[in-house]
């Protein structure tokens, strides 16, 4: 297994010398790629982990500024640093660097010293802006993603099935039954774990990497389930409240059972231009409310064709 710190860097230059030159300053910290063209350097950018990139400007075909500019408008490689390695006879052009986005310049011939700490603070910098991001998008109690990072997701998920065509997308909304009841009786330690309980529940019934379980607000979780149609999402539904059942919480205070259960709506739509995302979700608050009134413990699904 590569070992979790040790950073990629990207080094792209049409001179097979500096490659080598670059490359070997750097190889003993960090994994090196290297691209001898800015079209191989965006195949790479787009499969591979990249956390650096060195942007020779000069190249034939495309240069370093419009594979930076192809890079910043490029969804999963628009938080990559570019630093422009450049010759000195071209430094009036630094400005044009930093307008697409470029993050620093070192210039050629390059002092290795100089191009080893370069490199290694604005690693350092991609680092703790990862983790920063990661920590924005996960709810602190369950280790689920928040509110902010679901919204974002079903508003992907939502584009992505219009361009699919004919594709169904699936929201499940979930909510502890009589959770202040819980809270009250329990205590609110008790009502914490309980909710990192169902928040682990959650996680284990839904496999599919495109899935995404979420902590929407107080004691309530939203399961996104992309190209799921009805039955499949009453299926995952009906799994996910069997397992709470059968994690056999007890609670006293409740009036629908002897232990902690879930009321679930299941709502599963085709995205088209017409609607948003934010209907679907409103279908299944609806739906949960009515699995509510239908006496909790249960769920309840409604396909919108
Ligand atoms: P219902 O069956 O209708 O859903 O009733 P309920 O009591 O679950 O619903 P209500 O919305 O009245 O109460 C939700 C409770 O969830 C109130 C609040 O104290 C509790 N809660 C919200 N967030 C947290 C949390 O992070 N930790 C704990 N322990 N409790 C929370
Ligand atoms: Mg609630
Ligand atoms: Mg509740």
């Amino acid at each position: 297994m590569e070992s979790a710190a040790r950073m990629s860097v990207l080094v792209v230059d049409d001179d097979p010398g500096m490659l080598e030159t670059i490359g070997s300053l750097l190889a003993s910290e960090y994994r090196v790629l290297v691209a001898s063209s800015a079209e191989s350097a965006l195949a790479l950018a787009t499969t591979q982990p990249v956390d650096l990139i060195l942007l020779d400007v000069i190249m034939p075909d495309m240069d370093g500024y419009a594979l930076c500019g192809a890079l910043k408008s490029h969804e999963g490689t628009r938080e990559i640093p570019v630093i422009f390695v450049t010759a000195k006879s071209e430094q009036q052009f630094e400005a044009v660097g930093f307008e697409l986005g470029g993050v620093d310049y070192i210039t050629k011939p390059v002092n290795p010293a100089i191009l080893r700490l370069r490199v290694r603070n604005h690693l350092e910098l991609k680092r703790k802006s990862d983790q920063l991001r990661a920590l924005s998008q996960r709810d602190g109690l369950t280790g689920l993603a928040n509110r902010r990072r679901m919204d974002q997701m079903l508003e992907q998920e939502w584009r992505q099935a219009i361009r699919r065509g004919n594709s169904w997308l699936a929201v499940l909304l979930l909510d502890v039954d009589f959770f202040k009841l819980y809270n009250d009786h329990y205590g609110h330690q008790a009502g914490d774990e309980c909710l990192r309980q169902v928040a682990m529940t959650l996680q284990s019934v839904l496999t599919r990497s495109t899935d995404l379980a979420a902590r929407y607000g107080g004691e309530e979780f939203c399961c996104i389930l992309p190209e799921t149609p009805a039955n499949g999402a009453v299926a995952v539904a009906e799994e996910i409240r069997n397992r709470i059942w059968h994690l056999a919480i007890p609670h006293a205070r409740s009036t629908v059972a002897d232990r902690v259960t879930v009321s679930i709506g299941v709502a599963a739509m085709r995205p088209v231009q017409t609607r948003t995302q934010l209907q679907l979700l409103e279908e299944a608050d609806t739906l949960l409310y009515g699995a509510k009134q239908g006496g909790r413990n249960r769920s309840l699904a409604q396909a919108t064709v």
